[in-house]
């Protein structure tokens, strides 16, 4: 189905053409009508699928089509997202579209001055892309009135409810207006969001588009086993062996995310780190620095990784697993986007073995194994190098011989002058008794082989 015939007017068409999309995703076949007709919107969709231009394309048409009563405009729409990244996604797509049909729209976030938006909301906004716990601030501050609300979207539901956003959320719905249309996007479906979605949306229209295939051949997956502490040694390895150029690596932690950046800038890797103990501003000048191909290591900590969209990211690293196994899920959907391949590696040590464990099952299927045998972990080792036994022959204890020797020769009555010889050499042994030798060479035919 081509965007034609999804009812999108024109200037719409050229912004999608100037974006380079020729045909809607399913999501957005899917989506676009039902908001079109007005309905709400329960709609099972990931980043990665297309559901910000789902969504904000026919918000965008539906604004332009009925000029602000008012002088100075108030929002029309809000779209509530989890993180200051995706908020800036949003709000860049919601631009695109928007300034074709003489829209406005800000960002709202924590973290930064407030006085700046403020201003800007004050100048007239008809768009709001915003985070739960400031736009609170605002719109208890009066800054923000959100009386005229007519769509509102919850993005990334599911993860707005892992941050516990959920009272945030509920509080803003009381700011707005009985009679809005509201569209809930999540990429999982569960018992919180049900309840959610009651308490929120009127007889939603229910739509699902399938989860990205993470095993499909747009995101190859291979995990490689490693001690912990050769893990950095190892990631040097692969990016500059592979001469990868743009890898975003996943750390579990702050503390590792700015560890790891040290570490390989120090081996002479181009590396920044984002995650939510650097400023605003700097995570938005490394984002953009990445996306440019000026930072060749991107180092994210899970929360400050969503909702990053970088266009053709060809490497995703997990350095570290991640403790939740669905954000393993939202990890390697950063490569491989909107049909293009990708690769996705996960650095795995012995300790992490149960996390993976928990991963190959939500995956419902085994992540394929590579190794590189320098980096392979010490009990992994020692598994691999088990050779299958080889015949061999036990070497003749000494004493024992002795003691036989000795035996024999008072036996046959010759003095037992050798014996001494013996307990001092193996190889006089061997000269002077020839009968024994046999017990000492290795075997011609398998018998005596087998037996050990
Ligand atoms: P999203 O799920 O909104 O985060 O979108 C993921 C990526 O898909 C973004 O890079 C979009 O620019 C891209 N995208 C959205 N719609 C299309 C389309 N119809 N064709 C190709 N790429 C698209």
């Amino acid at each position: 189905m081509p965007f034609q015939s999804l009812g999108l007017c024109s200037k719409l068409l050229s912004a999608i053409a100037t974006q380079g999309y020729t045909i809607p995703t399913p999501i957005q076949t899917q989506a676009i009508p039902v908001i079109f007709a007005g309905k709400d919107l329960l709609a099972g969709a990931q980043t990665g699928t297309g559901k910000t231009a789902a969504f904000a394309l026919p918000i965008v048409q539906m604004l332009g089509e009925t000029t602000p009563q008012k002088k100075r405009r108030r929002p029309r729409a809000l779209v509530l997202v989890p993180t200051r990244e995706l908020a800036a996604q949003v709000s860049e797509q919601m631009q695109i579209y928007g300034r074709r049909l003489s829209l406005r729209s800000t960002m709202i976030y924590g973290g930064i001055n407030i006085q700046a938006q403020i201003e800007r909301l004050h100048r007239g906004i008809d768009i709001v892309v915003a985070t739960p716990g400031r736009l609170l601030d605002h719109a208890a501050r009066g800054t923000i009135k959100l009386s005229e609300i007519q769509f509102l979207v919850l993005d990334e539901a599911d993860r707005m409810l892992d941050l516990g956003f959920i009272d945030d959320i509920l509080q803003v719905a009381k700011y707005l207006p009985e009679q809005r249309q509201t569209l809930l996007f999540s990429a999982t479906y569960s018992q919180t969001i049900k309840q959610l979605a009651d308490e929120l949306l009127n007889q939603p229209k229910r739509i699902e588009v399938a989860r990205r295939n993470i095993t499909a051949d747009d995101v190859t997956q291979t995990i490689y086993s490693v001690e912990r502490s050769r893990k950095r040694e190892m990631i040097s390895h692969l990016i500059r062996k592979g001469e990868w150029n743009q890898v975003l690596v996943f750390a579990r932690t702050r503390y590792s995310a700015d560890k790891l950046t040290a570490e390989l800038l120090f081996d002479g890797i181009n590396t920044a780190a984002i995650h939510s103990n650097k400023s605003q501003s700097l995570r938005t000048r490394t984002l953009k620095q990445f996306k440019q191909g000026e930072l060749r290591v991107l180092v994210a900590t899970d929360v400050a990784s969503r909702g990053l969209d970088i266009a053709h990211l060809p490497h995703v690293v997990n350095y570290e697993l991640p403790d939740i196994p669905e954000d393993y899920v939202h990890r390697i959907g950063r490569t491989g986007r909107a049909g293009e391949a990708g690769k996705a590696l996960s650095l795995v040590c012995p300790a992490e073995q149960p996390k993976l464990q928990a991963i190959e099952k939500l995956l419902k299927g085994a992540i394929p194994r590579e190794s590189i045998a320098e980096f392979l972990p010490i009990s992994i080792k020692r598994g691999a190098l088990k050779k299958p036994r080889k015949a061999t022959i036990s070497k003749p204890n000494p004493k024992k011989v002795a003691a036989k020797e000795k035996a024999a020769a008072a036996r046959s009555g010759k003095p037992a002058a050798k014996t001494k010889k013996v307990q001092r050499s193996t190889k006089s042994r061997t000269v002077g008794r020839k009968k024994a030798a046999p017990t000492r060479s290795a075997p011609k035919s398998g018998r005596r082989g087998n037996r050990s």
